[in-house]
């Protein structure tokens, strides 16, 4: 079965609730042409239940963008994966590098969330990636950190199918610089890791974990990232705030599978 590739936006700490009704309704009738591609939307906590709300029964997944894997208790500010199902959400970034660098999420917090988030049905979108200090410390000094990464995730997913997460390979030099890592780059670092998962997980598991890319993906480059072998679709932050760029870059992901028909 190929995968199917999915187009995810990171609104990040962007869009008040009248913002987010705005964008889900020009976004709805827009999503709903690309039959062939997932298209997810990740919204702040303040405005996720509006848009889960107006994006159920269409093919707009709304989405979170952490959550702690406790489920309820003294954990100030926090959100648990029973409350996210509560409005409506179906998926859920973890680990995102600004997760990891400015709120000091470490592997060992990423991988419970990954687990917590699988068990209760949501899907997790798991990032990973390196600095460029990583990325040129060693010969291969991305994989040293990124193989590191994903296979702390998957020690703790031993009883998941491979459907059941996303990984987002995303390098964070490439992350709002308007920097893009090479499409050879991009499918350098995701070949790799459906390796990693192959070795580790066997070939069904490998195959059926969807591998996304993202940095700085606009319309103007997302043809080419997504006509990598083994990417299967884009987080994007910046160029996801607009619906209309939004939905060039949803057309991107349909007419790569188009392409491969
Ligand atoms: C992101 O937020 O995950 C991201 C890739 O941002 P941008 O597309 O703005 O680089």
């Amino acid at each position: 079965m190929p995968r199917r590739p999915m187009m995810a936006g990171n609104w990040k700490m962007n869009k008040t609730v009248a913002e987010a009704q705005e964008y889900t309704a020009g976004l709805l009738p827009r999503a709903a042409d690309a039959e062939e591609v997932d298209v997810a939307v990740f919204a702040p906590f303040t405005c996720l239940h509006e848009v889960a709300r107006m994006s159920e029964g269409s093919a707009v997944i709304a989405g979170a963008q952490n959550f702690y894997y406790e489920d309820s208790g003294a954990f100030t500010g926090e959100v648990s994966a029973p409350m996210l199902l509560d409005l409506g959400a179906r998926a859920v970034i973890v680990g995102h590098s600004e997760r990891r660098e400015l709120f000091g999420e470490t592997d060992e917090m990423v991988a419970r969330k990954a687990r917590r988030a699988v068990q209760a049905g949501l899907l997790p979108v798991v990032c990973v990636g390196e600095t460029k200090e990583e990325r040129d410390s060693s010969p291969d000094g991305m994989w040293e950190k990124v193989s590191g990464q994903v296979g702390r995730v998957i020690e703790d997913l031993e009883d998941a199918g491979g459907e059941d997460l996303i990984f987002a390979y995303e390098p964070i030099w490439a992350i709002g610089t308007g920097e893009t890592a090479t499409p050879d780059d991009a499918q350098d670092a995701i070949g790799k890791i459906r390796d990693l998962l192959r070795e580790s997980r066997g070939e069904g598991f490998a195959e059926g974990v969807r591998i996304l890319y993202g940095g700085s993906v606009k319309p103007g480059n997302a043809a080419e990232i997504m006509a990598q072998r083994d990417v299967d679709g884009a987080l994007v932050g910046g160029a996801s705030l607009e619906v209309e760029s939004f939905v060039e870059l949803i057309e991107a992901a349909q007419n790569s599978v188009s392409r491969q028909d």
